[in-house]
């Protein structure tokens, strides 16, 4: 019964979205909850499916290849591991405990232990903290947070001051369970950190995008009220939202005019004139939460 049910309102009542997106084989929908609004994949995916679909993922079996460049991926995620970085120095102390989860090879988790943060990055992916471990000799741990399934190798006595989870509650089919499982692993008045891509994205309107965007891998697209409602019913209070813009305003246009993202590295970042036009854009969509981003932040 509960796979037929909307992870957050429980309602049985929904509208289908799009039955062809990223990776689909067309057993799933993407549906939009007719009580609460929320947009999600339907019928949900199992702990067998997605352990499966992390340990097959295209970029482990091109890492077994071996022809997985590294340098070049750590290049492309540097942007948006330095922003995480200056946010969370931001908001805690040098001597707090943090927690990432879903935290793939560690790049964050090594980016804050070298700036003196004592981090453990736990993932389901043996692959990843197995690498991980062995490129940057930081505290990874392989673990599955999220449902009954749970494969609990952090000890029980272990909190932090501070639990990050960056494009990581987004695939998981059990939000509660994830939530609540943190809110115990917090100490008291610790924070959470929440990365998702906005189910709000204006972009989303677009065909095209919309059928990138929407897939297999993500369970769950979230607005600012969807995600702030998880997590009031999991104890966490003084939740403040922020929109983020990842991409350029020219990986926008290629969407908008030409149905794709942009050719060569869907841009983060421009220079030149065209970065003050895109400084505005990502500025606007920001203002109208409209942006392809929330980060929320909470307290225990
Ligand atoms: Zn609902």
């Amino acid at each position: 019964m509960k796979d037929k049910m909307c992870p957050l309102c429980s309602g049985l009542l929904f509208k289908i979205i799009t039955k062809k997106f990223r990776g689909s084989d067309g057993s799933r929908s993407i549906v939009k909850c007719k009580g609460c609004g929320l947009v999600y994949l339907r019928p949900p995916k199992t702990f067998y499916e997605n352990k499966e679909y992390y340990d097959n993922d295209q970029q482990l079996r091109d890492l077994a290849i071996s022809d997985f460049d590294f340098e070049e991926y750590i290049k492309k995620i540097n942007t948006d591991t330095l922003r995480r970085v200056e946010f969370i120095t931001k908001i805690i102390k040098k001597d707090s405990s943090i927690l990432d989860v879903g935290c793939g090879y560690g790049y964050f988790v090594k980016c804050l232990s070298d700036s003196g943060y004592k981090i453990r990055g736990v993932d389901t992916s043996r692959e990843r903290i197995s690498v991980g471990k062995k490129k940057f000799d930081i505290d990874l741990v392989e673990e599955y947070i999220g449902g009954e399934k749970k494969i609990d190798k952090i000890s029980d006595r272990e909190s932090y001051d501070l639990i990050t989870l960056f494009h990581f509650l987004e695939h998981s089919s059990e939000v509660d369970s994830v939530l609540s499982y943190l809110f115990d692993k917090l100490k008291k008045g610790g924070k959470i950190v929440i990365e998702v891509p906005a189910g709000s994205d204006y972009l989303l309107l677009n065909k095209n995008y919309g059928q990138f965007v929407y897939q297999e891998a993500h369970s769950i697209y979230f607005k600012r009220k969807h995600l702030e409602i998880f997590l009031k019913r999991n104890g966490f209070k003084k939740i403040k939202t922020m929109y983020i813009q990842r991409y350029s305003i020219l990986n926008s246009l290629n969407w908008i005019f030409r149905g794709k993202p942009q050719l060569v590295n869907p841009s983060r970042k421009v220079t030149g004139f065209i970065s003050m036009v895109d400084k505005l854009y990502k500025w606007i969509v920001c203002k109208l939460a409209v942006s392809d981003t929330i980060l929320i932040i909470a307290s225990k």
